[in-house]
């Protein structure tokens, strides 16, 4: 039996994969719903059609427009991308899991291992403390990863804090914003919108959280009000982390499988699931398979996204003004950010000029 701690996309959809292969399978969730509360912007690449098809009512809105915007800068670009209602995302891959027959148990929460072959769960329905025996654990329970603290599996993890709230704003629903430059230390600014009127801002940084949000808020929408926070840590990717301990593995964000450049976390998950799925079942290596399989372009996003930890304002500046060249533009609607390496290298062919910036990623 293969329990599964968390029912998040990345627990719930290796549930999936495993129950399809005949593998008896339960995750366990501590929330008595699946999907709340939310602490996601939910916005994915078109990419993820790649895994299944999105049922319509997972879908708030399309977006084919993305405006990067740097203190003197601005520029348009075309992309393909869809906002979720991540609720209810969560709920649609749960749901695949049990049609494949996987047990969901609700209201169960890990709270430690109990010898080598079961766990600890607290049942809140019925107040209890039980046993479960089990022969395999996933941690897929996030960024705070309890099954990982108790397999001592929580190695010099860092994370940035993830602000979000919705908040009233009218504006283009066809595109969302990014925002770069010194108000957005370490990370970057979002507004993506959700509905007419109605849009997810947030910015990620490592330290000053709200004095960045409530700066950023007021100057792009002229209120400090917000309808709702969803907020949550968000986790920077760590190639020397393990993700398999005997028995025990780590899966998203539990395993800071995250794109370092976006904090984009559900399709690495989806893929690392997929990775994990043929390690169980084929006896393998799960921590030389998945940095063999995903290493390479976290990695990649990773050296990117420190080297945009160095940009001065100018040097965003500078960038914007080469990403608005037609022949850039060409190249960023056809490779998304979850191809990062052809992606760079097409760009590089097309525009050495960013050669600039790569003396700034290996310096
Ligand atoms: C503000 C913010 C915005 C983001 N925006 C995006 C975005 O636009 N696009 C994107 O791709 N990614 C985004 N991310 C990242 C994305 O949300 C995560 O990478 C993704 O949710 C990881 O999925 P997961 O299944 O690993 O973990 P989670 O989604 O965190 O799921 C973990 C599950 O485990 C359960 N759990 C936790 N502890 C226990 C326990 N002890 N026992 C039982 N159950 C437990 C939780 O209740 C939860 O259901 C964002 C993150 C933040 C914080």
């Amino acid at each position: 039996m293969i329990t599964i701690v968390g029912a998040g996309p990345a627990g719930s959809y290796l549930a999936y994969l495993l129950a399809k292969q005949g593998k008896e399978v339960t995750i366990l969730e501590e929330h008595k719903t699946i999907g709340a509360p939310v602490q996601c912007t939910g916005i994915v690449t078109h990419s993820i059609e790649n895994f299944f098809r999105l049922k319509n009512n997972v879908i708030a809105k399309r977006l084919d427009k993305v405006i990067v915007v740097s203190k003197n800068n601005r520029i348009t670009a075309n992309v393909d991308e869809i906002v979720m209602w991540r609720d209810k995302f969560d709920r649609y891959v749960a749901e695949m899991a049990e049609d494949e027959g996987a047990d969901i148990l609700l209201s169960h929460k890990f709270i430690g291992f109990d010898g080598s072959n079961a766990i600890k769960v607290k049942d809140a329905k019925n107040n209890k403390i039980k046993n479960i025996k089990t022969g395999i654990v996933v941690g897929a329970d996030g960024p705070y990863s309890a099954v990982a603290k108790a397999a001592g599996m929580n190695s010099n993890s860092r994370h940035y804090i993830g602000m979000q709230a919705k908040v009233n704003l009218e504006m283009d629903t066809t595109a969302f914003e990014t925002h770069f430059g010194g108000d957005f230390p370490d990370f970057f600014g979002w507004v993506v919108p959700e509905s007419e009127g109605i849009a997810r801002l947030g910015i990620g940084c490592f330290e000053n959280a709200q004095g960045h949000f409530y700066k950023f808020l007021k100057s792009r929408t002229g209120k400090k009000d917000v309808i709702c926070w969803e907020s949550g840590l968000i986790p920077l990717y760590n190639s020397k982390k393990a993700i398999q301990k005997g028995n025990v593995y780590l899966i998203g964000d539990a395993a800071a499988q995250v794109k370092a450049t976006t904090g984009g976390g559900i399709i690495p998950s989806l893929k690392a699931a997929q990775t994990l799925c043929g390690c169980i079942i084929n006896n393998k290596d799960y921590n030389e398979e998945f940095r063999r399989q995903s290493g390479r372009e976290l990695r990649l996003h990773l050296r990117i996204r420190n080297m945009l930890n160095k940009f001065s304002d100018r040097d965003y500046d500078k960038l914007l003004s080469l990403m608005s060249q037609e022949k850039v533009r060409k190249i960023l609607k056809k490779y998304d950010r979850d191809t990062p390496i052809p992606l760079v290298t097409n760009l590089l062919i097309k525009e050495p000029r960013f050669l600039y910036f790569l003396k700034v990623l290996f310096s």
